[in-house]
């Protein structure tokens, strides 16, 4: 018997293609995915759990502009044991102490979001990226050192999933099976805490099941932009989802460092949706490679080097 899952184009965020998945039911996910296999998120040495928010988070959120019914509470058990609170929403999770620094100095990032060091090398690893995703990921890391050329460039370090321990990393990036979770988009990213980028990037198995390595490598300079504290360049309005979201006057806005500032530009790779264009009557993603307020934001904020 088919079970045919629909997925809602909601919060989708680069490349929700049009997809109508087949699969059998009760099917191990790990079956018929040669090398590109999705770990399961039992399996991810970090653990989530989702938690309720309690009332001063939900003041703390909406003093920043977020919209409450789009954050949920995770709670994630990281490698070591230790336990950290974070707050997801679209395709991106965000730290209380990210938050806090948000509040306190809206200039410290760029569209409500933190930033890490820069004039660094950051060790990305890449866990069991074969195929389509593996391309992909080189293709974006390629372009995040050579085409931004900012100061703060990536090493990436392809790895098993066994073998990941022995990796000294500053980013997990994993392809996983988001059911079950409350992350919804296509990718997840994580926005820096503590100067530190975010710690895990997630690419959604079953979202990217008919994606090409393109498109994926377009999700993953997406992704990749959040970790060092770029938010999305419709932040306002996320008018490139379709749907015009009225943000209050009162909630502190954060002073752009660069590239257009009005929380309602769609050009960029950073839009909440990566727009569509219609080509034969089949949607395709719009953009696969930075565009210029990309690079002006990313240049912004590290220096161009
Ligand atoms: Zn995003």
């Amino acid at each position: 018997m088919k079970n045919v899952i629909k997925l809602s184009f909601y919060s989708a965020i680069i490349g929700f293609s049009l997809v109508t998945i087949s699969c059998e039911n009760n099917t191990d996910l790990n079956d018929d995915l040669g090398v590109e296999s999705a770990i399961p998120v039992e399996s991810l040495p970090f653990k989530y759990r989702n938690a309720e928010l309690t009332e001063a988070e939900n003041k703390k959120l909406t003093d920043a502009g977020y919209q409450l019914d789009e954050v949920t509470k995770l709670i994630r058990t990281n490698e070591d044991g230790s336990k950290e609170t974070l707050y997801n929403t679209s395709d991106y999770s965000f730290s209380p102490a990210s938050l806090e620094q948000s509040l306190a100095d809206p200039s410290r990032g760029y569209r409500n979001a933190n930033t890490v060091f820069g004039n660094r090398t950051y060790t990305i690893a890449l866990v069991d990226f074969g195929g389509k995703y593996r391309a992909a990921a080189q293709s974006a890391i390629n372009d995040f050192n050579n085409v931004l050329r900012t100061t703060v460039r990536l090493r990436p370090v392809f790895t098993s999933f066994s073998n990941l321990r022995n990796v000294n990393r500053d980013i997990t990036a994993y392809i996983f099976d988001f059911r079950g979770t409350s992350f919804r988009g296509n990718g997840q990213g994580e926005i820096p805490t503590n100067n530190r980028p975010g710690r895990v990037i997630g690419l959604n198995y079953i979202r990217n099941f008919e994606s090409s390595a393109k498109e994926i490598g377009a999700l993953f300079k997406h992704e990749l932009l959040h970790n060092f504290g770029v938010e999305h360049s419709d932040w306002a309005t996320r008018r490139s989802c379709g749907s015009i979201v009225p943000v209050p006057d009162d909630v502190p806005r954060p002073i752009a460092v660069g590239g257009n500032t009005s929380g309602d530009f769609i050009d960029a790779l950073m839009a909440s949706c990566n727009p569509f264009d219609v080509f034969n009557g089949v949607f395709r993603i719009r953009f696969t490679e930075y565009q210029t307020d990309d690079i002006i934001t990313m240049r912004g904020i590290y220096g161009f080097k």
